[in-house]
């Protein structure tokens, strides 16, 4: 079995959400865009970082939270 380290809080974890499909129901880590001002994106930085279950919940919480503002 392979294991995974999070680049947040550094626990270890099994992959989760393993499908090759991005959408907001199995996302599993997080990389940084390139935001056009249409707010489209052109494209993916290569450095994607790995989360555990618990801290992709704490990201995308902060991200819809600071999308209210
Ligand atoms: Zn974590």
């Amino acid at each position: 079995m392979i294991a995974r380290k999070c680049d947040r809080c550094g626990k270890f974890y099994e992959p989760y959400e393993e499908k090759n499909e991005c959408n907001m129901n199995n996302v599993n880590g997080v990389a940084f865009v390139h935001m056009n001002t249409d707010n489209t994106y052109s494209g993916a930085t290569n450095d994607g970082h790995d989360l555990c279950h618990e801290c992709l919940m704490a990201v995308i919480a902060f991200v819809r939270e600071v999308s209210k503002k």
